[in-house]
C-alpha cells in the first residue's frame, strides 16, 4: 500500500486557510509546539494567533483543546472552520444537552480537530472525565491574559488552569494574549506552571490603520463628513458614557446612516442582536462603550472613530485594532478635547487607594501624549509596547502634517496677563471670550470686559487661542487648578515669560479642514469604478450564501478576499485558489459560482476575460499582487493618454473607455503631474481655472488637501472634478 508523505505546515496552511506564507512567527511557534515545547505568544488583535494552533492541530493525530472565555466568539471560529473544512466543535453553556452529547459523542470518536471550551465548563467533573479521555495533541489557552490579577481583564475561573499543567504532563500549552504588559506576561507564565515556555512577542506594527487625531469640536459634523466618505463602510464610534452611545446613535440615524448604540446596560438578546446586525453588515455603525468588541471577530471593520480620550494606551490600541483585520487599509479617528482629560482626571481622582491612582493618571497622561504629539504617532504607540522603530511611518496625521514652530512670547505674555488681571480666577473657555473681547454675560457680570487685556488678543479666533493655551499649559507655562472650578493660574515659568524672561515658542495651529488626514486610503480604495461595481456584485452574492447558510459573510469570504477577487478577476480554477484566503473547500463550495459572476460581469461590459496563468506559489511568495498591479495602473492612463492626443473630448473618451468621466479627470491629472503631455488648464474655463487657483491660494492648500472646503468657499459653484483640476493645476505651477 503506497503510504501518501505528511503534508507540511505551508501546504496546511493553503489547503484548509488559502494562504501562501505565514505571517512572521507563526512558523516558528508552529514548530515550537510541534516539538512539544510550551510557548507563550503575545501578538496585537488581528496578528494571527489563531492560525499557531490551528495548524498543529491539523497536522498531528488526535485534536486541540481551546480555552476562550469568548463565548460569543466561539460560534463564529467554530463556523469559519467548518467553512475551511476543519472539524470542530464548542462546548459551553449556550448548548443543550442533547447538543452537548453530540459534541462529546464527536470528540470521543476522533472526529474533531479543535475543541472549544469555556473555563467554567472546563472545571465540572464531566468536562474533566471527557478529557482525560481524549487523544489532545495541544492545549491552547486564547486570551490568556485574563489568568491575571493585574491584566485589564482579570477572571477567577482562569485562575484554575493550572491544573492542565498537572494533570496533563505531556500535551504541550500554547497561552495566547494581545496584552503586552511585562508584569502580566510573567504572571501568565507562573500562574499556567510554564517556567520553560518559549515567549513570542510579535511586532505591535499595524501599518494598515491610520492614525489622526482631531481637536474634539464640532464632532458630529466631522463624523458626518467622515462616514461621507465612506459608504457602507462599517465602523465602530467608541464613547465614554452609556448615554453618549445613545445619543450620537440617535443623531446619526437621523442623518441617514443604519446606526445602533451598545453598551452593557442593554439586556443580553438586544445587544446580541445588535452584534448580529453588524457582522451582517445591516448595520452600519455601532456606537458603543468599550463593552463592545471583546469576542467580536469582524474582518471587515474599515474604521474605529473614539469620541473621547480613551483612559490608556492599551484599551485604545486593542480598540483601534478592531480595525483592518483582514490587513487592508483602515482608518483610525480620535477626538481630543482638554475637558475629556480633566474629566478623566476626576474620575480618577475618586479612587481611593493612592497606589493605583497613580497608576490610573500616569496611563492617562500617555494618552494624552499620543493625542498631543508632535511627532509621529505611530512611534509614539509603539514605544508604549517598547518597540522602538527607527522610521516616522507617513500613515498618521503628524507625518502628514508637519508642525512647524513660531517665537510665541508675546501672544503667550497676552494670554498670562489676562490670567493676572482676573486674580487666577478664570477657567480656559472665558479666557478666550475676555482676550478675543466678547462681550457675553458671563465677561460683563464679573467686570471682565474693564480689565486692559481685554480684547488684546482678538486677531485670532477661538480655536487657535484654545489650541494655544493647551499648548502652553503643556509646556508647563500655565497651570490649572481641577480643585478651583479649573481655573487658570500662574506658576513660577509664567512669571518669568511675563517679565520677559523666558521666551515661548508654540506650535502654529491649522484649522482641521486644512490638515491632510492620514485617510487618503478611502478615496484611493474608490477611484477605480469597474473594481468598485464588481467588488459590490460579489459582495452582493456573499451576502446571499451567507444568509441561505446563516453565518456572517466573512465566513464565506473575507472582504480582502473579495477584494483580490475585484482587482484579479479570476475566471478559470487556477486563477481563483490563487488568492488569498481560497482554502480548498471553500474553493468546491463556493468558487464556481464566483468565477462564474466575474465572468458575467466582465461579458456583460465588454471587459476582456483574464488570461494569466498563476505561478505556483513559492515563486510569489516575495512579492504578492502589487507586483501586478502597477504595470496595469500605467497602461490605463496611456490608452487614456492615447485618445486624448487623438483629439477626443473628455466625455468621448470616458464613453470609450467605458469608464466614468471622474475616472477619465483622475487619469489625466496622473498624467499631467507626473510631467505628461497634457494641459489640465485646456480643461477649464478661463474663470473657472482663476476662482479655483485663487481660492486654493488663499486656503493655503496643497496637493492631497480635502477639497469639501475648496468646494463651499466657492459657494459650491464647481463640481469636484473642476475643482480637483483646478487645485493639481495650481498645485503644478507653485512648482
Ligand atoms: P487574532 O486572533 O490574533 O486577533 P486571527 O487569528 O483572527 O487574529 O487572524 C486575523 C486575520 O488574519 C484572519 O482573517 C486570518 O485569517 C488572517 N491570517 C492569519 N494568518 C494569516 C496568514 N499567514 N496569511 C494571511 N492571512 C492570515
Ligand atoms: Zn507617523
Amino acid at each position: 500500500m503506497p503510504t501518501l508523505a505528511a503534508p507540511t505546515k505551508e501546504q496546511v496552511l493553503k489547503q484548509y486557510f488559502g494562504y501562501d506564507s505565514f505571517r512572521p512567527l507563526q512558523a516558528e511557534i508552529i514548530d515550537t509546539v510541534l516539538a512539544g515545547q510550551d510557548a507563550l505568544v503575545i501578538m496585537p488583535t488581528g496578528g494571527g494567533k489563531s492560525v499557531c494552533y490551528q495548524v498543529p492541530a491539523l497536522l498531528r493525530p488526535g485534536l486541540c483543546v481551546v480555552i476562550s472565555p469568548l463565548i460569543a466568539l466561539m460560534k463564529d471560529q467554530v463556523q469559519a472552520l467548518r467553512a475551511n473544512g476543519v472539524p470542530a466543535a464548542y462546548l459551553n453553556s449556550t448548548l443543550s444537552a442533547v447538543e452537548q452529547r453530540q459534541v462529546e459523542d464527536a470528540a470521543l470518536t476522533g472526529q474533531l480537530k479543535l475543541l472549544y471550551i469555556a473555563p467554567e465548563k472546563l472545571f465540572g467533573a464531566s468536562a474533566m472525565g471527557l478529557l482525560k479521555r481524549l487523544n489532545i495533541n495541544l492545549f491552547a489557552v486564547d486570551e490568556s491574559h485574563c489568568i491575571s490579577f493585574w491584566g485589564h481583564d482579570f477572571r477567577p475561573e482562569y485562575a484554575q488552569l493550572r491544573v492542565l499543567r498537572q494533570q496533563f504532563a505531556g500535551v504541550p500549552i500554547v497561552a495566547l494574549t494581545a496584552t503586552a504588559d511585562k508584569v502580566t506576561r510573567k504572571d501568565i507564565l507562573q500562574q499556567l506552571g510554564l517556567p520553560e515556555a518559549k515567549v513570542f512577542i510579535a511586532s505591535f506594527d499595524r501599518p494598515n490603520l491610520s492614525l489622526t487625531v482631531r481637536p474634539g469640536r464640532n464632532r458630529l459634523k466631522a463624523i458626518d463628513d467622515f462616514l461621507h466618505q465612506r459608504p457602507r463602510q462599517s465602523g465602530i464610534i467608541y464613547c465614554l458614557s452609556r448615554k453618549a452611545t445613545e445619543t450620537v446613535a440617535e443623531k446619526l440615524a437621523k442623518l441617514g446612516y443604519r446606526a445602533k448604540h451598545y453598551h452593557a446596560g442593554l439586556d443580553a438578546a438586544t445587544r446580541s442582536r445588535t452584534q448580529d446586525e453588524f457582522l451582517r453588515d445591516d448595520v452600519q455603525v455601532i456606537v458603543a462603550t468599550v463593552a463592545f468588541g471583546m469576542g467580536i471577530d469582524k474582518s471587515n471593520v474599515r474604521w474605529v472613530i473614539h469620541y473621547n480620550l480613551p483612559k490608556n494606551v492599551e484599551g485604545f490600541y486593542q480598540e483601534i485594532g478592531r480595525a483592518g483585520r483582514d490587513g487592508t487599509p483602515s482608518d483610525t479617528l480620535l477626538f481630543y478635547s482638554y475637558a475629556d482629560y480633566l474629566s478623566q482626571m476626576e474620575m480618577n481622582a475618586q479612587v481611593e487607594d493612592p497606589t493605583r491612582r497613580g497608576l490610573l493618571n500616569a496611563k492617562l497622561d500617555r494618552m494624552k501624549q499620543y493625542a498631543e504629539a508632535e511627532t509621529c504617532r505611530r512611534r509614539i504607540l509603539l514605544s508604549y509596547f517598547n518597540q522602538e522603530t527607527e522610521h516616522d511611518c507617513q500613515n498618521c496625521d503628524v507625518c502628514q502634517n508637519p508642525r512647524t514652530k513660531f517665537e510665541a512670547t508675546t501672544l503667550a505674555q497676552k494670554a498670562l496677563s489676562a490670567v493676572a488681571r482676573t486674580s487666577e480666577r478664570v477657567a480656559l473657555g472665558l479666557l478666550v471670550d475676555i482676550l478675543r473681547g466678547s462681550h457675553n454675560q458671563k465677561v460683563t457680570e464679573k467686570g471682565y470686559h474693564q480689565i486692559k487685556t481685554f480684547g488684546a488678543g482678538r486677531e485670532l479666533r477661538p480655536d487657535e487661542w484654545n489650541d494655544y493655551l493647551l499648548q502652553m499649559l503643556n509646556l508647563g507655562v500655565l497651570d490649572i487648578a481641577y480643585d478651583d472650578g479649573h481655573a487658570l493660574k500662574l506658576n513660577n515659568l509664567s512669571w518669568a515669560v511675563l517679565k520677559g524672561e523666558k521666551p515661548v515658542m508654540l506650535v502654529k495651529y491649522v484649522p482641521p479642514h486644512l490638515r491632510q488626514a492620514a485617510q487618503e486610503t478611502a478615496t484611493a480604495r474608490e477611484q477605480d469604478p469597474v473594481r468598485e461595481a464588481l467588488f459590490e456584485q460579489l459582495r452582493g452574492l456573499r451576502r446571499r450564501l451567507a444568509d441561505e447558510q446563516g453565518v456572517p459573510a466573512y465566513v464565506v469570504f473575507t472582504d480582502a478576499t473579495l477584494q483580490a477577487m475585484a482587482q484579479q478577476r479570476p475566471v478559470t480554477r487556477e486563477q481563483m485558489v490563487d488568492l488569498p484566503g481560497v482554502s480548498r473547500q471553500k474553493y468546491e463550495r463556493y468558487g464556481p459560482l464566483f468565477t462564474q459572476t466575474v465572468q458575467d460581469f466582465l461579458t456583460e461590459r465588454g471587459l476582456p476575460l483574464p488570461t494569466y496563468q498563476p505561478k505556483p506559489a513559492p515563486e510569489r511568495r516575495a512579492k504578492p499582487a502589487e507586483g501586478q498591479a502597477a504595470p496595469t495602473k500605467v497602461a490605463t492612463w496611456e490608452a487614456t493618454l492615447q485618445l486624448y492626443q487623438d483629439g477626443l473630448s473628455v466625455a468621448e473618451i470616458a464613453e470609450r473607455r467605458g469608464f466614468s468621466v471622474g475616472t477619465i479627470y483622475t487619469h489625466l491629472t496622473k498624467l499631467y503631474q507626473n510631467g505628461g503631455p497634457v494641459d489640465l488648464r485646456q480643461l477649464l474655463s478661463p474663470e473657472a481655472a482663476e476662482a479655483i487657483t485663487t481660492a486654493a491660494s488663499q486656503l493655503q492648500m496643497g496637493e492631497n488637501s480635502p477639497l469639501k472646503p475648496l468646494f463651499e468657499y466657492l459657494g459650491e459653484r464647481y463640481s469636484y472634478d473642476e475643482l480637483r483640476l483646478g487645485l493639481a493645476v495650481w498645485v503644478k505651477e507653485q512648482g
